[in-house]
């Protein structure tokens, strides 16, 4: 028997009205879960009825791979069957017509050289195979700001409330940030863990009730100017203000980098490896959201370089996406000052593609492009980690490319520490154990840079504990650990001790 072809058709959901807003929740998930919740504020702000899917668990991957293309990267995979496993825990009470009522999903979607194009085709073939065949579906294109009203004007993505969503990843980005440099080191177990808790509970209130501007312009204009959420995060730093810390404990410092998925979210998705890193004596020095912002303007500008001499616009377009960087560079710099200066700085985009180019074009789209070899050589050219921590997905492209990459800037950096994982949610003992290899091998380094620090500056670690016991500000959580030429944290402790102390450094045998 044969049966008639069926031609390929793009998915199209049905209308989500703006009279149903006040009955439709929209769902939403994929970053870290401060991101989250504070995107979920700005939502309401707008007036959106709006809930973070549950962090994806390992059931979620098997689901994934069961409903969908079973070929599909592993992050495609969890994300799958963890919208499926929510809204088949929701159908058991409601029923499958009512959930596709009460919900609708909004997902970021792109064209480009890897799946991430195609996560809602996925998406659509996991509803169907699940009976959500008239569960509805939202693709937020990374490349527009202001989408208007989407499909029937329910779900309004305009310009005030995408502005209000990218403060919120740069507030909390700058948060997680603090959050990984105190907690290795807290006196209290747990007093960290407290008062990120408090302090997200904080920004919620902070973005919910975030003052309205009617014009787009206006937005952007107090998006700017207002000391809103810098206030916001002064707050957030006499919070922090109350933990000790003791940061002569001597850690390695791992950088995490890797898929943007599999990077940024804390779970099972990622072998929940910012825990286990710390578990196992490390300082982890996690990815923000931001730097995967910076890097799609640095993207646009790359398109105009291309056509200087072809677009006589190109020029002035380079320019204001440059000027448009600086200003989110001095942006997230403001929040960083606000929490004392102690979160990292946003890496340059341009030393990143410099320092990547002779590996791996910059041209080269999907995933995170050149930024995984350029940000593994960034780290270890300044001493910002003993360690590169790579989340590579199973079946992911542009990740494949990059490890392939990695192998000719290892042999041009044979001193890098580079630790590329494996991650397919269900190999996790292999995948710990070759970071386990490696860890012992950061941990080595960090102590003989901390011995080296105490012998270059002639003291001893009694010495900079006394003098530490003496200036109880320096072991608060928001003190600033002065920067110097070593990764690890202790040694740089010990060397801004001896600077405040005024001993003479030598330099490093
Ligand atoms: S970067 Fe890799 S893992 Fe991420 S969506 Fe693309 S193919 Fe999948």
């Amino acid at each position: 028997m044969t049966t008639a072809a069926e031609h390929y058709r793009a998915y199209t959901p049905a209308p989500f009205t703006r009279d149903e807003r006040d009955r439709v929740t929209v769902l939403f998930g994929g970053l870290h879960w401060r991101a989250e919740r504070v995107v979920q504020a700005v939502f309401e702000n707008v007036g959106q009825r709006a809930r973070v899917l549950p962090a994806a668990t390992r059931e979620d991957l098997i689901t994934g791979r069961e409903l969908a293309d079973i070929g599909q990267c592993c992050p495609t995979s969890f994300t799958t069957g963890n919208l499926v496993n929510f809204l088949r825990s929701e159908a058991r009470q409601a029923g499958a017509a009512e959930v596709a009522k009460r919900y609708v999903y909004l997902t970021a979607g792109a064209c480009g050289a890897c799946r991430f194009g195609q996560y809602h085709q996925s998406y659509e073939l996991a509803l169907r195979n699940s009976g959500f065949e008239a569960f509805r579906m939202f693709l937020l294109a990374q490349d527009r700001l202001d989408q208007g009203d989407v499909k029937g004007g329910g779900l309004q993505i305009d310009l005030p409330f995408s502005l209000g969503a990218f403060w919120a990843i740069l507030v909390t980005d700058a948060l997680q940030d603090l959050e990984y440099q105190v907690r290795p080191y807290e006196v209290v177990p747990g007093a960290t863990e407290r008062v990120v808790r408090d302090c997200v509970d904080h920004l919620v209130e902070v973005f919910r009730h975030r003052p309205a501007r009617r014009t787009r312009w206006g937005a952007v204009a107090w998006h700017l100017t207002t000391g809103y959420f810098v206030r916001a995060l002064r707050d957030v730093r006499r919070r922090f203000d109350a933990i000790e810390v003791d940061r002569l404990r001597v850690k390695p410092v791992v950088k995490i980098t890797g898929e943007f998925y599999l990077q940024t979210v804390e779970g099972d998705a990622n072998y929940n490896i910012h825990r286990w890193l710390e578990a196992e004596a490390a300082e982890v020095y996690p990815a923000a959201v931001a730097v995967w912002l910076d890097y799609w303007m640095r993207w646009y500008v790359q398109g105009f370089e291309d056509l200087l001499g072809v677009d006589r616009w190109a020029r002035p377009k380079i320019v204001a996406i440059r000027g448009l960087q600086r200003v989110f560079r001095w942006t997230y710099n403001g929040f960083r000052a606000a929490l004392g200066d102690v979160p990292h700085a946003l890496p340059d985009q341009y030393e990143l593609r410099d320092l990547a180019a002779p590996f791996f074009h910059s041209r080269l789209s999907g995933g995170e492009g050149d930024m995984l070899v350029g940000k593994a050589l960034w780290a270890h050219v300044h001493r910002k980690a003993h360690m590169i921590c790579e989340l590579s997905p199973y079946s992911c492209m542009p990740n494949t490319m990059s490890i392939g990459a990695m192998a000719a800037a290892v042999g041009r950096h044979p001193d890098l520490l580079y630790a590329p994982l494996e991650i397919k949610g269900d190999a996790e003992v292999h995948a710990l154990s070759r970071c386990q290899m490696i860890l012992t091998e950061a941990k080595k380094r960090a102590q003989r840079e901390y011995e080296q620090a105490l012998a270059r500056t002639g003291q001893t670690t009694a010495d900079v504990r006394a003098y530490l016991d003496a200036h109880p500000a320096m072991r608060r959580a928001t003190y600033r650990v002065l920067p110097a030429d070593v990764a690890g944290t202790a040694a740089r402790l010990v060397l801004d001790v001896a600077r405040r102390r005024g001993r003479r450094m030598e330099e490093a045998r």
